[in-house]
């Protein structure tokens, strides 16, 4: 297993050493019912950590609440200082600092520990850390990690760049966690610092975390031609394996997180950070030319900004767009199918539009947006 030192004191004075691959708590196998299969997913942890993997993300609101409580159970059975267990507080939860106090301890009773190693303040957004700061949630996490409750306090972030500098700056972070792909490097999107997130980490010398490495899944099944450049260099690997070599080889991240659901996906993870490999030059150009290939089928080029937002009629204009470029980017028809009908809400969807004009005057990509989404209504609807 790969390992990350990190410039940084554990708490008990030793250095921090982590497992470049994280196992993430929130896609375990379930049951037909939707719980946890947990005899399978407690020999997947078990698989992971003998080989070498010690750092387990879980967060208070993952699998419906449960993914601490199992965890807690998974772990009870392990020598404590044996790995490094990461969690989070939802703070879009807390209206005062009492109600986030009150979840901070329920999260201790349900994983069962006296320190938490990584602490994080669950998906921010600037307004969502303001509001925090404003509580006094932020000053009240670094007195408990002065009370030794907490070793490490950061953050994960679901902002832009520049929502992600604020953030990142405000604070003596220990560290932070940020979505990182071959494919999310563009920081003018919604809630993607990308490239420019990942320097400020580096400049900042703020530790960094990966979460959707793999965006999802989405880039373990490349289309024939997206994939072409990557097989000419390595027939045998695998397209996910390509996706974390590629996050893993930037020098400021010491974990990347793999939810893993399955055991084919965990063998491949270990095989990939077993014998870990940084990209070469060639391998890059190889990633950068399949990523130019998905960019190319995508349908409309909406950055996210969501200043066309809000639609007088309720259509949520980007989200709309993401998923039909989704579409053409991966196919993966039944996936985006299942998403169009049974995740994404109606009263939102492009049908609702009525052509007033109002969200192209402000578009500053001059988008075609009312062509675009009646377009886009028409296929998903057929799929
Ligand atoms: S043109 Fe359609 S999508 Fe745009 S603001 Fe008007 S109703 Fe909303
Ligand atoms: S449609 Fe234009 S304004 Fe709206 S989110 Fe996309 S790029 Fe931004």
């Amino acid at each position: 297993m790969e390992y990350r030192n990190w410039n940084q004191k554990d708490g008990t004075g030793r250095s921090i050493s982590t497992s470049l691959l994280g196992y993430g708590c929130m896609r375990f196998p379930t049951l037909p019912d939707g719980s946890i299969d947990e005899v399978r997913a407690e020999k997947l942890l078990n698989t992971a950590r003998e080989a070498g993997v010690n750092y387990f993300d879980t967060a208070f609101p993952y699998h419906g609440g449960a993914s601490e409580p199992f965890v807690g159970r998974v772990i009870a059975k392990w020598p404590r200082e044996s790995f490094y267990l990461a969690t989070k507080l939802p703070v879009w939860n807390c209206k005062t600092l009492d109600e986030a106090k009150a979840i901070f301890e329920q999260q201790f009773q349900r994983l069962g520990v006296d320190y938490i190693d990584f602490y994080l303040l669950h998906s921010l957004h600037k307004a969502r850390y303001d509001a925090a700061k404003e509580m006094g949630i932020v000053d009240w996490l670094w007195e408990q990690k002065a009370a030794g409750r907490i070793r490490s306090f950061g953050f994960s972030c679901h902002d832009n760049a520049a929502g992600f500098e604020h953030i990142l700056r405000d604070q003596p972070w220990d560290f932070c966690q940020l979505q990182y792909n071959y494919l999310d490097t563009d920081d003018r999107a919604e809630e993607i610092a990308g490239d420019r997130g990942y320097a400020l980490t580096e400049e900042r010398n703020v530790p960094l975390i990966i979460m959707e490495p793999i965006k999802g899944g989405t880039l373990a099944q490349l289309p024939p031609d997206a994939a072409a450049p990557l097989r000419a260099l390595d027939p045998a690997a695998s397209a996910a394996s390509w996706a974390l070599r590629w996050v893993a080889s930037h020098k400021n991240v010491k974990v990347v997180l793999s939810g893993m659901s399955a055991e084919d996906q965990l063998g491949d993870n270990l095989s990939t950070f077993g014998q870990f490999r940084p990209v070469t030059d060639a391998e890059n150009a190889a990633i950068h030319q399949t990523a130019d290939i998905l960019r190319s089928h995508i349908r409309v080029g909406c950055t996210g900004c969501r200043y066309c937002m809000p639609c007088p009629m309720g259509v949520d204009i980007p989200d709309n767009f993401s998923i039909w470029n989704k579409l053409g980017m991966f196919g993966q028809k039944d996936a985006i199918r299942q998403q169009w009908t049974a995740h994404f809400p109606d009263a939102e969807k492009a049908s609702h539009c009525v052509r007033c004009g109002k969200c192209e005057a402000v578009c500053p990509q001059h988008l075609p947006i009312r062509d675009s989404l009646a377009k886009l209504q028409t296929e998903l609807d057929s799929l």
